[in-house]
Parts: C-alpha cells; structure tokens; sequence
C-alpha cells in the first residue's frame, strides 16, 4: 500500500496542536454494489492513518449489494486488520440513510464519522474534525473533500474557497465562501468554514448530538435529500455545521451510480425532496414547487413524527436560516414576486427556455405551468429563476441570464407597480416586448409608457 500521504493544502494547519485527549469515533460506511478496490483503499486510508486510540472500530454496511466478492471474500478478508472491522448486512435494499442508521445504532465510539465507501483518508485528517466536536459537540464537522480521479484514480486537492449551498430545484451545490464569512475569520484559512450546507457523504457527529437531534429521516429511500434535512436541521435547531479546512478526506464523484432506483431516480428524489421541503422549509418550499413541476404530485408518506421532532426541539424557522445562515442564499429572503412575468400588450411570458447561463431570456406563451416560467422580483431587486439573475450590459440589450452576484450592478431592475414597467437602473431602459427581427427575445427601449413596456408580475401557487 503506498506511503502514508502529507499534504501541504496549507502548511500552517500541519503546525496546529490539537488536545491528547480527545472523543473517538466509530468510522460508518455504507455501500451498495462497491467495487473491491475503492472500498478496500476507503478502509486502509481509515485503519492507516487515524491514530489508533481515537478510532473505536470501523463498520461496514452492506445494503444488500449483488456482487459475490462482497460477502464471504470481503468477511474474510478483513478478519486479518488490525483494527475491528464489523460487517452488517442488510436484509433487503434500504438505501444509504437507513443503512447509515443501522450502522449508527450498531457503533460504541463517543462520535460517530459517516464516510463513503470510495474515499481516501489522508495523514492527519482525523484529530482536527475530533477537536473541533470536543470544543463544541453541537458541531457536525466536515472534511475538506479533494477529488479522486473516476478515471485515474489519481488524487487532487479541493478547495477550500467553495461551500455547501442549494438551488430552488433543492441540488446541492459548492458555492464560493462569501466575504462575511472570510471575515468572521479574520483571514485566518486554518479555521472552520460555516457552511449552510453539507454534500451529506462525509462528516463527523458527536453521537448523542446525533440522537438528540433525531438522526436521519427514516421515511427517506435509496439517495438524496438527506443532507440538505439534516444540514438544515442542524441550524435550524441549535447547532452548527462547519467544514474543517485542516481536515481532508478524498472521494471518487462518479459519473454514473453502480445501482439502481427502485422505483425510478426521479421519483425517489422527488420524494426525498417533499419530505425536508415539507418539514423544514416553510413558506419558501414554494419556490422549490413552482420550478418542479409536477412534483407536487409526488406521495411523500407520512412526516408528522418529522414535524413533531421540529417542536420538540423548538427549531428556528426556515427564514431565520435564509436570513442569518445564508443570506446569499438562491432562495431570496424577502421578494415581491413569484411566478410569471406577462407582457400586457402580446400577453406573453419571460421564458428561460431551459437554457443555461449566458443565453438570452426567451419569451414565450404563458403556459402557467411554473418551470422555466418562473421568476421571482426580489427585494434586492433583481430578477432572477433559480441562481439566474437577468441581466443587460449593454444600451439596447441583449437581456441575458448570468449567475446572480448580488452587487446590484448590470442586475438592478426597478418595478413601477403603477405604471407596469421594468426600468434596467444602470442603462435607463425599460423591457420591451420582441422585435421584429427576432420574436422569441424580449428587448430594451428607451422608456416610453406604450403597453409593449407593461409587465404583470405574478405571486403564483401552483395547485396540489
Ligand atoms: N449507497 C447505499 N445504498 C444505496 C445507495 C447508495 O448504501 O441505495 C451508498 C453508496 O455505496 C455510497 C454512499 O451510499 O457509499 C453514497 O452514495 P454515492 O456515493 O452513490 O453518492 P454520491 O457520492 O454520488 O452523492
Ligand atoms: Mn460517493
């Protein structure tokens, strides 16, 4: 096995200190239909480069994999480590977050650390996520997670600039640290990132702040949703959610699943999704709703256990976490409107056509059905659908979609809720309907009053 890694992400984390004495874990790690050589360099990463007194025992959960090797050849195979590596079997496919709950209830360290079974462990990565749950146990840790190649296998350094956010369709996502957050550490790299969110496959929990904070949502299938709920559990009740930059963990982001969706992956997304939108996100799963649709046709069971959990623990609204948690999160805090935006004179609507970012804003016929219908006039003034902001850089347009950057700027639309229209502050134009060269893109004029400049902004709910 290849020597032990160092890395040198940041040469002042390897002259940090951490206490003699800390918490041990129990390393959890789920799998389903893993290939042998990625789930054996998961596990010697973990056996070889942890310190052997804070590692308690390592526990595999087999979620009912179809491949011979992972049954008696792995048994045995693993007998012969030197730290106990416990195998538990599940008797029929469960998906990762009830196999993690049978790991859980099955592990004795005092913290309990989930990892993929594709990872890669580097020298030193443990004792500063311990350290910083011993500090303070309502704090779940996360690794910084590099990339292992699914090509290569080679390894690459991650960065420690991104963090954990979601768009309105509820995709996790890396977005860059915002400057308030660099400056609550003063510049200091070495010291924890409050992240909003967490990627879900690798953190560390103090296990009785696992259980007190009700562990997982059972009543969610195979992939997915689990770790935004729990990510916005953890704020929203009490506790706090970091990403550890001392601490790095590899792991393979693969092209394609090894497994199957019972049932299909939309569907068991959409369901996962539901059941933390309905729990935990108040008034503002709307936005989630209006830009999926027809999810809201999706059966997502029974989460009153779910809600009583959230009284029980007298957890905070969903908009006290967007206000103090994640301003600059893709769902506004505050906003004038959802729902389509109609031109008075064609009666037609912006239209992002499912296009991506870059592209001109289409305008189409108003079909009412949300999806690449939708905008929200926001309180900051922008315009945007999901993490797309309208934006016109130019006198006379073009009125493009780019990634929102909250700097006002090419950004800034004044709505005159009298006479209808759509000022762009920095050019001083209005929004127009098409021309006649090109009848699927709205343009911009000079300010007129004509109906051809009034907009009818709507608050749209989509019915269930
Ligand atoms: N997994 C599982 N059962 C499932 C789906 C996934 O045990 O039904 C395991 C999988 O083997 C992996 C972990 O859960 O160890 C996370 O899944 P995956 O790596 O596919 O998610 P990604 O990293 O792509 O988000
Ligand atoms: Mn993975």
């Amino acid at each position: 096995y290849p020597k032990a890694r160092l890395f040198s992400f940041c040469s002042r984390c390897k002259t940090k200190v951490y206490p003699d004495e800390l918490p041990n874990t129990s390393v959890v790690i789920v799998f389903h239909n893993e290939a042998w050589s990625t789930l054996l360099r998961t596990v010697y990463s973990v056996i070889n480069r942890s310190p052997r007194y804070l590692l308690s025992e390592v526990i595999l959960v087999d979620d009912a994999s179809e491949r011979d090797f992972l049954k008696l050849t792995l048994e045995n195979y693993v007998k012969n480590l030197e730290v106990p590596v416990k195998i538990i079997r599940m008797e029929e496919r469960s998906g990762l977050i009830r196999a993690r709950l049978r790991g859980a209830a099955a592990s004795k360290g005092q913290v309990i650390t989930f990892l993929d079974a594709h990872c890669e462990c580097t020298l030193g990565w443990l004792e500063p996520l311990l350290a910083r749950i011993k500090e303070d146990r309502k704090t779940v840790v996360c690794p910084i997670i590099d990339v292992i190649s699914d090509d290569t296998f080679e390894y690459m350094a991650g960065s420690d600039m991104t963090y954990g956010g979601f768009n309105w369709k509820l995709n996790f996502r890396w977005y860059p640290v915002p400057q308030r957050e660099m400056d609550r550490r003063k510049g200091d790299r070495t010291l924890p990132v409050r992240t909003p969110t967490m990627a879900g496959g690798l953190f560390s929990i103090d296990r009785n702040y696992f259980e007190e904070i009700g562990t997982y949502d059972a009543g969610m299938d195979i992939w997915g949703g689990e770790n935004l709920e729990m990510s916005f559990r953890i704020w929203q009740c009490g506790g706090s959610l970091e990403i550890v930059t001392c601490s790095h963990v590899g792991h393979v982001f693969r092209k394609a699943t090894p497994y199957t969706f019972p049932g299909g992956t939309g569907h068991v997304i959409n369901k996962n999704n539901r059941r933390l939108a309905e729990v935990w996100m108040d008034e503002f799963k709307d936005f989630f709703y209006i830009i999926s649709p027809g999810v809201v046709k999706v059966d997502y069971g029974d989460v009153s256990v779910r809600k009583t959990l959230r009284e029980n623990l007298k957890c905070k609204p969903f908009s006290w976490y967007l206000e103090n948690i994640y301003p600059d999160s893709q769902i506004p805090r505050r906003y004038y409107s959802l729902g389509e935006i109609r031109n008075v004179e064609t009666n037609q609507c912006l239209d992002n056509m499912g296009r991506k970012e870059n592209e001109k804003v289409g305008i189409f016929n108003c079909h009412g059905m949300g999806g690449n219908q939708v905008f929200s006039y926001t309180a900051d003034k922008e315009i945007r659908t999901d993490d797309l902001c309208l934006d016109v850089s130019r006198l006379s347009g073009p009125v493009i979609m780019l990634k929102c950057h909250h700097m006002r700027g090419n950004q800034l639309w004044e709505y005159d809720a009298e006479r209808l229209t759509l000022r762009h502050v920095n050019s001083n134009q209005c929004l127009d309907e098409p021309s006649e060269e090109d009848k699927m893109v709205p343009t911009m004029q000079d300010c007129s009053g004509s109906r051809s400049q009034q907009w009818l902004l709507r608050n749209m709910t989509l019915g269930a």
